[in-house]
């Protein structure tokens, strides 16, 4: 060591490199144990990176985001950086800290606070409608907000939400996609585009167990699942694998809709799934000089409100802008402009007041 180049402590080099994440994971590479070694010579700081893959795919970022941090503690005059990856005992450690599975294989509830499956009694409702804009009216009521997509009958989430990005699979653990801010993984992430699949029980349960157990959710305030229309195996694996579940049913205003609304609601008794509400959407239409048509009937969220016994949060109209920015991409939530956002906000206020009752 030359007289000049003082030794660095190695608690300042671990703190710089704190806030650094794996730019998958998201995560501090220093609390993931990805930090294998320090060292240093004149100056020059030498560190041994563990990734959780060999060619990790954001390589390039880790080198450049430690290089940075690095040069910037007081003393470093130079970085060198080796990468290493991890061994299989390693990646499975790191996997299980990252979703938190339980000895049981159970979802670890303490992670996540809030489950909402939102179920309809048929197909076309706007279920998935509901799910993605009822997200971001969570999300900018300042609550994180994850999404599962488990609607075997059409995947609609990711295009919805106007992403095609694919989770990052660490041997059993997947990392969600992110899309504004939203923690999202779908079914239709794991097959080809437009394949016909058909979900037996027994896959179908195993995939929805892996949503929930070997999913990296890390923290989310309320995670909420788009299940398939009408009663099923998704909704029993969902009621069995997290047990702290509750459904949001959302009907047309028919009063047939509602009455095969019911049905799904009354299931929830025999899963042990709590229902927490009703959500009415197409409810009318506003033909811009304040005149409401109710094109699709009247009544049905109220009549399925009072014979479930639970609270209608909210009627939202239909709305051209509400079906466009879903076909873009774009959901009206996320921006909260229009009738049917600012509806989506007061369900949203609505539920959490419930849930935080409860
Ligand atoms: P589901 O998930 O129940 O099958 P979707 O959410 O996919 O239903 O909605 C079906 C179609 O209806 C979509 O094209 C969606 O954009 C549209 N839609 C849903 N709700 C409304 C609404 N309130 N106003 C206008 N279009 C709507």
């Amino acid at each position: 060591m030359s007289e000049n180049s003082a030794v660095i402590s190695k608690e300042k080099i671990i703190e710089a490199l704190k806030p650094i994440n794996d730019p998958e994971i998201g995560r501090s590479i220093v609390d993931l144990g990805m930090v294998d070694n320090i060292e240093q010579q004149d100056g020059t700081v030498i560190v041994t990176i563990k990734l959780t893959i060999e060619g990790h795919p954001l390589k390039h970022k880790l080198r450049e985001d430690i290089s940075n941090a690095l040069m910037q503690v007081e003393g470093v005059k130079g970085v060198e950086l080796n990468f290493t990856s991890m061994n299989p005992q390693e990646r499975a450690d790191l996997t299980k800290k990252m979703t938190g599975q339980t000895s049981s294989g159970l979802f670890d509830n303490a992670k996540v606070k809030h489950i909402i499956a939102i179920a309809s009694g048929k197909g076309g409702v706007g279920k998935s409608t509901v799910t993605v804009n009822l997200a971001y009216a969570l999300k900018n009521l300042g609550y994180s907000v994850g999404i599962i997509d488990a609607d075997i009958y059409g995947f609609s989430i990711p295009r919805m939400m106007g992403t095609n990005d694919l989770p990052t699979v660490i041997d059993n653990a997947m990392i969600p996609v992110t899309k504004n801010g939203i923690k999202i993984i779908s079914m239709g992430f794991f097959i080809e585009e437009n394949q016909a699949v058909i979900w037996r029980g027994p896959m179908l349960h195993k995939t929805v167990v892996q949503f929930l157990t070997q999913v990296y959710w890390d923290k989310l305030d309320y995670l909420l699942i788009d299940l398939p229309p009408g009663t099923g195996d998704v909704t029993i694996s969902v009621a069995q694998t997290a047990k702290e579940s509750q459904l949001l049913v959302v009907t047309t205003p028919q009063p047939a809709a509602a009455n095969v609304a019911q049905r799904v609601a009354e299931m929830t008794s025999k899963v042990d799934l709590k229902m927490i509400g009703v959500v009415e959407n197409m409810s009318y239409y506003s033909d811009g000089n304040g005149n409401k048509q109710y094109i699709f009937g009247k009544g049905g969220g109220v009549a399925l409100a009072k014979k479930l016994n639970q609270p209608l949060f909210g009627q939202i109209p239909l709305e051209t802008a509400l079906r466009e920015s879903g076909d873009k991409g774009k959901p009206v939530g996320l921006t909260g402009n229009g009738k049917a956002a600012i509806e989506f906000k007061h369900i949203a206020e609505k539920i959490v007041e419930r849930l935080n009752g409860n």
